[in-house]
């Protein structure tokens, strides 16, 4: 297959893949899908109690067979309502080019170059999330406010034959994806093979596929129509705490004030995010494309989904604490990842906390053999530690998790996934700084010794 096409195995990154990480991808294939169900199934069926269903398990009250019979099933309006969803996210995408930032100050949209991939390419791509989410949204508020076609609470009604349209969606991309990886690649240069098909499957194979010219997978499937719908999927929840109790919690305002904060942030950088790991490092596999239709918008709004069946109203000194941790956490992530794009962006010319940055001058080879050199700031929030955009990430998603009060532990699985994914992600990061940067990654790490809390990790 390699010579029909006219390449050689050697234009390929081929990859071996040990024993831990192999048995990581088999477990999560495996599981993944199940552990989703279950957080969803125990709001419907338990009143989001995730012990309730194990007690039953384990004393025979209640069977496996049993709790997925009482679960919604697959419905042609669910089906109706993904369809319509995703058309309209792939013609915001594809079909109206960015004006936003023609009139939003300091906004960074429309055409803008991406990182250069490990076989040298500079992709292009069409910046417009953010006038998708505004023009998403405004509809949203035409219908709930004029129009009438459909009641707000339409995403919260639907939640779980929603959740096997999102499944049918994941599925069927990654295993395109694959599929197309191995029969019309966008960049054979930039494919990694390893030999194991399981992790080709789940890590992807495609450095970043796509569909003619400008439709890039992983672009499309991690900002929409996941992280969209995130917003909306809130103020349906919001919507079904109105029609059930006639009012709204501040624990509710709270989780849709905070979380709508990180999801405009993610829009309005959107062009800075084409330099983060997912778009710079990361291939296009399940891990990405269920991921994002499925993991994302159901395990990232939990919150919402407990607050529906659970409407904790909380003291004024208990929101007040959950605002300003999220607002704290916040203000961390976003410096912190600012203060390294201006660094980078200026080359060290700039001014970070109102001095001249302090770094470490780096030197790497490209896999071509080439010298380049590179530096890493030791200033502001990244002289403090390693990863301190991490930290304050996770200070925002622990914000979301106590403003659904200590009831219950469901809400709290979400600050349980994010510190395993970004303390992962941190040990990845640096295992891959320290090969491509050597002596001089310990000289970084000399300089700053810890990654995401000072004095403690
Ligand atoms: P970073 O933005 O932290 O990028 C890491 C890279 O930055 C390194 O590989 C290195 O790249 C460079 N770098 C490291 N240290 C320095 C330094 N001292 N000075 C200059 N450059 C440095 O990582 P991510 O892309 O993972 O994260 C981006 C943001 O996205 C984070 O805030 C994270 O919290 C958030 N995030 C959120 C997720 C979610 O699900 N909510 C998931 C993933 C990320 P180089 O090779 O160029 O030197």
């Amino acid at each position: 297959m390699l010579e029909s096409q006219g390449l050689s195995p050697s234009h390929r990154f081929q990859m071996e893949v040990d024993w831990f990480s192999l048995s990581g991808v088999i477990l999560l294939l495996c599981t993944a899908p199940f552990q989703v169900f279950f957080f969803v199934m125990a709001c419907d069926q338990y009143q989001c109690s995730v012990t309730q269903p194990l007690v039953e398990l384990y004393s025979g009250e209640a069977t496996l067979g049993s709790i997925w019979d009482k679960a919604p099933s697959f419905t042609w309006t669910a089906a109706q309502i993904y369809t319509a969803w995703v058309s309209l996210q792939v013609v915001l995408y594809m079909c109206v080019p960015d004006i936003t930032h023609k009139f939003l100050p300091g906004y960074s949209g429309g055409v803008q170059d991406g990182a250069r991939t490990p076989a040298g390419l500079i992709n292009k791509y069409e910046i417009n999330g953010l006038q998708s989410w505004l023009i998403t949204h405004a509809l949203w508020y035409a219908n709930a406010k004029y129009f009438h076609w459909f009641s707000p609470t339409i995403i919260f009604d639907n939640w779980i034959p929603l959740l096997w349209c999102t499944n049918i969606l994941g599925y069927s991309v990654s295993t395109f994806a694959f599929i197309k990886a191995y029969l019309f690649p966008t960049n054979a240069e930039d494919c990694k093979f390893t030999g194991n098909v399981f992790y080709n499957y789940m890590m992807g194979i495609e450095f970043n596929p796509r569909i003619g010219k400008w439709f890039d997978f992983k672009l499309f499937f991690n900002g929409r129509p996941g992280i969209v719908a995130w917003t909306l999927i809130n103020l349906s929840y919001a919507a079904k705490q109105q029609e059930l109790y006639g009012y709204v919690t501040n624990s509710m305002i709270l989780v849709n004030v905070l979380q709508g904060i990180y999801v405009l942030d993610f829009f309005w950088n959107e062009a800075w995010y084409l330099k983060t790991i997912d778009i710079c490092h990361d291939h296009f596999g399940w891990y990405l494309g269920w991921g994002d239709c499925v993991w994302l918008p159901f395990l990232y709004t939990l919150q919402g989904l407990y607050l529906v069946y659970n409407p904790v109203q909380l003291s004024t000194a208990h929101a007040a604490a959950v605002l300003l941790l999220g607002l704290t956490g916040y203000y961390i992530f976003r410096s912190a990842n600012h203060q390294k794009d201006l660094f980078r962006r200026t080359d060290g010319k700039c001014s970070i906390w109102g001095k001249k940055p302090t770094f470490i001058e780096c030197a790497y080879r490209s896999a071509d053999g080439c010298l380049h050199h590179s530096k890493l700031m030791t200033s502001g929030f990244w002289g403090v530690a390693r990863h301190l955009n991490y930290t304050g990430d996770l200070m925002g998603s622990l914000a979301y998790c106590v403003a659904c009060g200590f009831g219950h532990i469901h809400p709290y699985f979400y600050i349980f996934y994010m510190t395993i994914l970004l303390v992962h992600r941190c040990v990845r990061d640096e295992h891959r700084c320290r090969s491509k940067y050597g002596k001089d990654w310990k000289r970084y790490t000399d300089a700053v010794p810890y990654r995401l809390l000072p004095g403690i990790f």
